[in-house]
């Protein structure tokens, strides 16, 4: 047997007993698999985490989830039980070592973000912002996002059924938190998506129609097949995706009836019309991929929609091995009929660094899960370069590993820079981590910052408001 840097194996998925928890001891299977209950009891708040975790974890955690609540959490808390149940699997709250677990577990990091966790020196980059990709700038029509030349993104609602603490929709998305005030939409949701819809038939170049918010999870759902139904009667739209989190997160949704009699009806009108329907999701960790997950892919699946993808983000501590992405895309594609698509570097968003990786930890990355997965699901890692879109970490132009800087070019232009003779020569900028950098990249950081009025300087937190 030749010794390989990573060692596939085919790994049986679990649902996490939820009786564990002190505070679902007498939840039954039927209340677990209903979707209304797992919305009912998601966790919104540090009393609701109590009641379900109990009193054996140290208060040291709690307290520490508190601060970061009220000092640097960009999105407020919303963990369905199906998410929560999915940390520390393997262990009850009354072991020794469950706090400790709780800390190093990977979706903890991600959605129940705490104090200690974030960068003391820099959490945030200098060039950070509230809409790192400036997608309300390129708005066509309030909420529909014009930036490739052939793709929209059409934010249908700016809710989700849970709240992750990367969200690079963190200006838009979710409750306000009290370090950020949230961008409210001002058109009534019916006239926005009538006015996309609008924009669709008058724009016959676009072809491609990326369905999010939020997640499409939380519009009621014949309002979500209105707009789908819609979406399919314009001649040039080719391809719907339909982007949700809560496949992963509250996959009971995507088993109801209702939802799944729906994507039946959608999937015979887009094979009668020749569009490819599909799901995307956005699952980051192997231990989220359950047999209830696996259950909800297959099922849309069997609706006779094209394909179920999912474009996780590569986050510190949470996916930033080789071995946490292989096993990751190997649970989604032999389990859950998944297929691995993206992972996205984590966008310049506030209070992130500690979640962020450098460029050349992703290139690494990318570099090391080649050749294991069939290519044809081997996602691939990208930046989502501001102003530009997203490239493949390879495709970066010039990149100066000093100070953290990536240069990148493009091929398109986008609706900001219609006029600018210069688009396409032009290169655009990316940005390292900068505790990262050598010292020499750190003090350059460290001068440049010091007396700038629109940078915070080390260790400062931003406030942001809408
Ligand atoms: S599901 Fe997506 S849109 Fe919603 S909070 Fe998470 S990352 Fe943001």
């Amino acid at each position: 047997m030749i010794e390989q840097p990573y060692v596939y194996r085919r790994a049986e998925l679990v649902e996490p007993d939820w009786r564990r928890f002190p505070g679902w001891t007498d939840v039954t299977e039927a209340e677990w698999e209903s979707a209304q209950w797992q919305r009912a009891h998601c966790v919104k708040n540090l009393r609701q985490l109590r009641t379900v975790l109990g009193s054996h974890v140290a208060e040291a955690f709690y307290a520490d989830l508190e601060r970061d609540q009220a000092e640097l959490a960009t999105m407020s808390m919303l963990v369905p039980p199906q998410m929560l149940n999915t940390m520390v699997p393997g262990l009850p709250p009354e072991d020794r070592a469950f706090t400790d677990a709780l800390y190093a577990d990977p979706v903890r990091r991600y959605m129940l973000p705490v104090f200690s966790d974030r960068r003391a020196d820099w959490p945030s980059h200098p060039y950070s912002s509230r809409d790192s990709l400036h997608e309300a700038e390129m708005w066509a029509v309030e909420g529909l996002t014009h930036r490739y030349p052939t793709k929209v993104l059409a934010e249908v609602l700016p809710t989700c059924p849970q709240y992750c603490g990367h969200c690079t929709r963190m200006d838009l998305v979710g409750n306000p938190t009290p370090v950020v005030d949230k961008l409210k939409f001002s058109m009534a949701r019916d006239d926005r998506l009538a006015a996309m819809i609008g924009y669709l038939r008058a724009n016959p170049g676009v072809r491609d129609v990326v369905v999010s918010g939020g997640d499409v999870a939380n519009l009621p759902w014949p309002r979500l097949e209105a707009f789908v139904a819609d979406l399919m009667t314009i001649d040039s739209i080719r391809d719907i995706r339909l982007a949700s989190k809560a496949l992963m997160g509250l996959p009971q949704y995507w088993l109801t009836d209702e939802v799944r009699a729906g994507m039946e009806r959608l999937a015979v009108t887009a094979r009668e019309r020749d569009i490819s329907l599909a799901i995307h999701t956005h699952v980051n960790a192997a231990q989220s991929v359950t047999p209830l997950v696996a259950k909800a892919a297959k099922a849309m699946l069997a609706t006779g929609i094209r394909d179920v993808r999912n474009q996780g983000v590569l986050l510190r501590g949470v996916n930033n091995s080789a071995e946490a992405l292989l096993d990751l895309c190997f649970a989604l594609l032999d389990e859950a009929k998944i297929m691995p698509y993206y992972f996205y570097l984590c966008d310049m968003i506030p209070n992130a660094e500690h979640w962020r990786l450098g460029l050349f930890e992703a290139q690494q990355l990318q570099h090391q899960i080649m050749g294991y997965l069939p290519g044809f699901a081997t996602p691939r890692l990208l930046c989502d370069v501001p102003y530009v879109g997203k490239r493949w970490v390879h495709q970066v132009s010039r990149y100066d590993t000093e100070l953290g800087i990536s240069y990148w070019t493009k091929n398109y232009r986008t609706a900001v820079d219609a006029g600018d003779e210069l688009a396409l020569s032009r290169e655009f900028e990316y940005y390292d981590p900068i505790y990262l950098l050598p010292e020499s990249g750190q003090q350059w950081w460290q001068a440049r910052t010091a007396g700038s009025a629109s940078a915070p300087a080390p260790g400062q937190v931003p406030v942001l408001s809408a």
